[in-house]
């Protein structure tokens, strides 16, 4: 069968793109308790006024301005003490008349009352109120609906919800919210030499360092992560496993390792006899024999093994899916930055190195962002990801670069929910 081979970064994210275009996602009702993070499915509008009730803003005395004319003495004015109102469920039957009412923050107004005097600007004395600033008509009041009218749009369709997001809508009283379902990725490794963290490696075996870190990358893109046991480097394995996955249902299936050139890398050659294969090999670095395709409904990625090519493939290429179908932007966040040394480059792929960029103020220049290279840049060497807090990316048409270069960066933090 054929497909395109060897294809460039771009061409591999428009393809991916494609794919997505049109994919409906489904909704759920969450408790607010586990909607952080969570992608709200349509608007939310007020089912309340906030506040409810007029109430005081401040601790202090309830006051009705309209009769102090007649008790201003000498030294202001004097009130007698009225019973005091404090936050807490009442009817209000309480009027000021010619008293000063005290009233806690958030206690419910007399019907009457139109000022508070401050709590600071007051003196008591046998049981009198005396002031001697008449304080503004309306100031220290929170009339009902003056933080937020009932029916007025507080939250709009596909925000991501933070915690203040969920502190606003707590406070109109809701407790579920109606949310995108999370996209559901299943995960798998591949490789007869993979070994569990916390058991015995043999000699010619390796820890699996991909199933923790790249569950956890995908957790932290909001995705709900299955994942599956690692499959042995058989044909038989590898078909038995994907017609079994055909039967789930998911958006995505990421498998990891075995698509190269090696005697035992299947998972190529299944897809094609499962599946569909869109393409394979893409001119990037690291990376470069990455596998995308179809198998039922959803999305296929076969991913190289070393650790850092699937980091960096995943970010490149599953990130702008879970970002669509979260109804996020799927295009990354980019910043220039300036190089502090120089940067070989002799190939002609477009190369992702990591690296590490810091905000530099400077008199002259004003900000400007400067990045290292982190370490040693070999698929393999997990640190470098670990040191490094961006992807440098250097575009197919770059070569050795110079130290003071202006290079584009992605910085890491997109790719956390
Ligand atoms: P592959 O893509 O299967 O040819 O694997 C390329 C290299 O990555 C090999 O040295 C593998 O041993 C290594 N590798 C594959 N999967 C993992 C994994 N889950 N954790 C750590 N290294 C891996
Ligand atoms: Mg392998």
């Amino acid at each position: 069968m054929s497909f395109p081979k060897k294809i460039n970064h771009s061409q591999a994210v428009t393809l991916i793109l494609q794919q997505v275009e049109n994919k409906k996602v489904t909704n759920e009702f969450l408790s607010l308790d586990c909607s952080l993070g969570r992608v709200l499915a349509g608007p939310v509008t007020a089912p309340v006024d906030v506040p409810a009730f007029e109430c005081s803003r401040m601790d202090g005395y309830a006051i009705n301005l309209n009769i102090l004319q007649s008790r201003q003495q000498a030294s202001g004015y004097v009130l007698s003490l009225g019973d005091a109102i404090h936050a807490t469920a009442q009817s209000q039957t309480v009027l000021c008349k010619n008293k000063a009412i005290p009233i806690m923050t958030g206690g419910m107004l007399p019907a009457d009352a139109n000022a508070i005097v401050l709590k600071e600007q007051a003196i008591i004395e046998n049981n009198e109120l005396s002031f001697t600033e008449l304080p503004k008509e309306g100031e220290y009041i929170r009339t009902a609906g003056s933080d937020l009218q009932k029916n007025q749009a507080v939250v709009e369709s596909f925000q991501r919800l933070n915690s203040a997001h969920l502190g606003l809508l707590a406070s109109l009283g809701l407790s579920k919210v109606k949310v995108l379902k999370q996209p559901h990725v299943v995960l798998m490794m591949t490789g007869d030499e993979l070994v569990k963290p916390g058991m015995s490696c043999l000699p010619g075996q390796i820890y699996d360092a991909n199933t923790t870190m790249l569950s956890a990358l995908l957790t932290d893109m909001g995705c709900k992560v299955t994942v599956l046991d690692t499959l042995l480097d058989t044909k038989e394995a590898v078909s038995k496993r994907m017609a079994s996955i055909k039967k789930m249902k998911c958006d995505v299936v990421i498998s990891v390792g075995g698509v190269s050139m090696g005697d035992k890398d299947w998972i190529p050659l299944v897809l094609q006899e499962q599946g569909e294969v869109l393409f394979h090999k893409v001119q990037i670095k690291p990376g470069f024999p990455m596998l995308f395709g179809r198998l039922k409904n959803a999305l296929f990625y076969g991913l190289p093994g070393n650790p850092v090519s699937a980091y960096s493939t995943l970010c490149q290429y599953v990130f702008p899916v879970i970002q669509k179908l979260k109804k996020q932007c799927s295009k990354k966040i980019t910043w220039h930055a300036t190089l502090c040394h120089d940067l070989p480059k002799t190939h002609s792929r477009c190369e992702f190195f990591r690296g590490y960029y810091e905000r530099i103020s400077d008199m002259a220049e004003g900000n400007q962002i400067q990045v290292t290279i982190c370490g040693g840049q070999q698929s393999s060497r997990i640190e470098s990801l670990a040191d490094a807090n961006c992807f440098v990316v250097l575009d197919e048409a770059q070569y050795d670069l110079k130290a003071g270069s202006r290079v584009n960066i992605q910085p890491f933090m997109q790719f956390g929910s």
